[in-house]
């Protein structure tokens, strides 16, 4: 008898072939076979008699076949078969293009279910290629509900639909249950052997809607257990135990007093730290909700008790960046402070690995060049990396192996809402600053096409007349990039700002440039030397200039909302009344109500609630390296409340069973396990 496990050529009508075109859709077994979810549904269940049928609609109809078919050639490759069929309401003409078996399937006199789209003309009526079989035949496809899968070339429809019907009929029974008893009652979820059953042939709508929702249930679930059960994990890892500071020391230093967020923020880090367990926490803030800050009293925390602290920014910009405002913070306590990146000289760098290695340094900030091979760590107890999402998994966990297991913090100013951010970061805590410094001015944001240009230009002027600084942001340009508006290149843009403004200083950063360059030209701009910088995306991530009141960013439609939000995050910094202007041509709704969402609101978990929805989690999720397994039936944009109560149910399961030992969670477990086997890279 079949397994769970037996391979699907095992299958009746699956050969060899077939079994490799399975092998390409992840469908090894029959157990992988029945959980190969359809992608979508036809709904071949409603039969009407032919006089009420209308254009357009695809129905089922069940009709006499009034003549025998007739075959015409018309030329070669193609021809039709042709017939009548009526019903007491009506008739209706079928035709069948390139199918001559058809003219002896059907057979005058006898009665058919056809199934397809009705064009109505007059009071004509026809039907194209329908389906068609005598009603009642043994696993029919009409009068249902169809079940439609993703396919590859050498599997038809049919292949999979039987495929899955003879792997339900042989061990359907089989199916373990992996959600808990207690949860399954609770959450009041219907069993696994109907749901699997009704995901693939559902009896009706409802009855999908019953199966869809347990499966999402239990899918959410399962990867809450898999990242519940690594936290717990690592819980139970030793790390480094800080002892107590007094953190009011350091709160006194400021110029400012710390938002509720960040003292909450640091808190929570203090508590990891001082556990004995070692931290892995991410910090989530919207731009501007000064993350820097928190990163710092954690810092001073950590060299309090003899530790040296790691940061790694992405771009030398931020390093440098960094490195002034920590400074400010820090060096009033005798912080020792270093810098290594990839530009340092060799000099440089000997010297500051050689004070590493020795423990002269109580906080060294680079970019990725920190975690090279040969650079040595005497005392390293926390490693901080800024905007997370622009680091690999790896070049994360290649920084954690550095030393005795440091604690981590990681920054992210890329708003996920929260339920999302718990599953996307599942192996991380999260503290989330959801408060901003005071004073901050709303950054006032317009849409507007080129037929503003005159009037931003005038805009431009009078703003550095008044002293202030302008960021204008252009799009990457690619070669072989063949668009139908024309790309502003921020050099060119750079060029033709100049010739406008013969009185105002610009300056240009792109990405082609030597990191020296590139600084230079930045570091003019932040000590106000430059009115205007052109520039691509290089500044997108946290650079701060207080006097820059205006963000002009081209081609607005070439970004993501996340994005252009950040780089408004680039203004309105600072005291002044500041604005972000959207230029873009692009006609287009979709365009439209992207950039409008951006003029609607500042907050930038509403811009990535909106983001989410109207791109779809496919595409948010898409365009950073998410680290997050496939789903196969959940939908993490839509299904955020099941999320929500799978992450409970996990939280509260894995308290009493952090391990998942016991014996009534053994299927559970093992599917935890499969779910580590099948994304072992997302999960390292
Ligand atoms: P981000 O979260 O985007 O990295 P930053 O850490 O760069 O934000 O902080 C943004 C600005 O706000 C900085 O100029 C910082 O000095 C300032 N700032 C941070 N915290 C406070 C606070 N509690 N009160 C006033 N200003 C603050
Ligand atoms: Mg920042």
């Amino acid at each position: 008898m079949a397994q769970l496990e037996t391979e699907v050529r095992f299958l009746k009508g699956i050969g060899e072939k077939k079994a490799q075109a399975f092998h390409k859709l992840g469908v090894f077994t029959l157990y992988d076979l029945i959980s190969f979810f359809p992608r979508r549904y036809e709904d071949r269940s409603v039969y009407k008699p032919i006089a009420l049928t209308q254009n357009g609609e695809s129905v089922c109809i069940r009709a006499l076949a009034a003549d025998t078919p007739r075959l015409t050639r018309i030329r070669r490759g193609l021809d039709l078969v042709k017939l009548r069929a009526v019903d007491e309401s009506g008739m209706v003409e079928i035709t069948y293009f390139n199918q001559p078996y058809r003219k002896d399937s059907i057979r005058k006199g006898e009665s058919y279910v056809f199934y397809g789209k009705v064009e109505v003309n007059g009071t004509r009526r026809s039907m194209v290629n329908p389906v068609c079989e005598q009603e009642g035949s043994e696993g029919g496809v009409t009068g249902r509900i169809m079940p439609v899968y993703r396919l590859v070339s050498g599997l038809t429809q049919r292949n999979v639909l039987q495929s899955v019907r003879q792997g339900l009929d042989s061990c359907g029974e089989q199916l373990p249950e992996i959600l808990p008893e207690r949860i399954r009652r609770q959450e009041q979820l219907c069993p696994a052997r109907y749901a699997y059953e009704n995901i693939h042939f559902p009896a009706d709508f409802q009855a999908l809607e019953i199966a869809r929702r347990r499966l999402v249930f239990e899918e959410l679930f399962t990867l809450a257990c898999a990242f519940g059960k690594i936290r717990g994990e690592r819980v139970r890892e030793k790390g480094i135990r800080l002892a107590p500071v007094d953190l009011e020391q350091f709160w006194k230093s400021l110029p400012f007093s710390p938002t509720g967020a960040q003292r909450r923020s640091v808190q929570e880090a203090l508590a990891d730290m001082g556990s004995g367990a070692v931290m892995s926490r991410l910090v989530q803030g919207d731009v501007g909700s000064g993350k820097t800050l928190v990163a710092a009293a954690l810092i001073w925390a950590a060299s309090r008790n003899g530790l040296c602290s790691a940061f790694m920014a992405p771009t030398e910009i931020l390093v440098q960046q960094h490195m002034t405002t920590l400074s400010s913070f820090l060096a009033p306590f005798g912080i020792r402070i270093g810098k290594l990146t990839g530009s340092s000289t060799a000099k440089e760098k000997r010297q500051i690995k050689e004070a590493l290695k020795s423990g002269a340094l109580d906080l060294i900030i680079g970019t990725h060049a920190l975690f090279s091979a040969d650079v040595e760590y005497a005392n390293l107890g926390l490693v901080i990396t800024d905007e997370q999402h622009r680091f690999g998994v790896g070049q994360r966990s290649a920084l954690i192996g550095k030393g005795r297991r440091p604690h981590v913090l990681v920054m992210s100013a890329t708003p996920i809402p929260r339920t999302l951010a718990l599953i996307l970061y599942g192996d991380l805590d999260v503290s989330i600053i959801d408060e901003m410094p005071p004073g901050r001015q709303k950054v006032d944001t317009f849409a507007v096409n080129e037929s503003y240009r005159e009037r931003l230009n005038g805009f431009i002027r009078r703003l550095a007349a008044e002293g202030r600084q302008v960021f204008v942001v252009c799009p990457m340009v690619e070669e072989n990039d063949e668009l139908p508006t024309p790309l502003k290149s921020a050099e060119e843009h750079a060029k033709e700002l100049a010739a406008v403004f013969p009185e105002l200083r610009i300056g240009c950063v792109h990405g082609r440039m030597k990191a020296k360059e590139k600084d230079a030209v930045m570091a003019a701009f932040v000590s106000g030397e430059t009115d205007v910088l052109v520039s691509t995306t290089v500044i997108e991530v946290g650079v701060d200039v207080p006097n820059a009141a205006l963000m002009i960013v081209e081609n607005a439609e070439r970004f993501g909302l996340s994005q252009l939000h950040q780089l408004r995050g680039r203004v309105g910094r600072g005291s002044h009344k500041s604005w972000c202007i959207l230029v873009s041509d692009a006609d287009g709704e979709d365009v439209r109500a992207r950039l409008d969402i951006l003029c609607k609101t500042c907050d930038g978990f509403e811009v990535a609630n909106e983001d989410l929805r109207l791109r779809g989690p496919g595409d948010f999720f898409g365009s950073r390296q998410s680290g997050l397994p496939e789903m196969h039936v959940a939908d993490l944009g839509a299904d955020t409340q099941v999320l929500q109560r799978a992450q409970q149910a996990a939280l509260s399961l894995l308290a009493e069973d952090p391990g998942l030992e016991q014996p009534e969670n053994a299927a559970l477990r093992r599917q935890v396990d499969r779910l580590f086997q099948m994304n072992a890279d997302s999960f390292n």
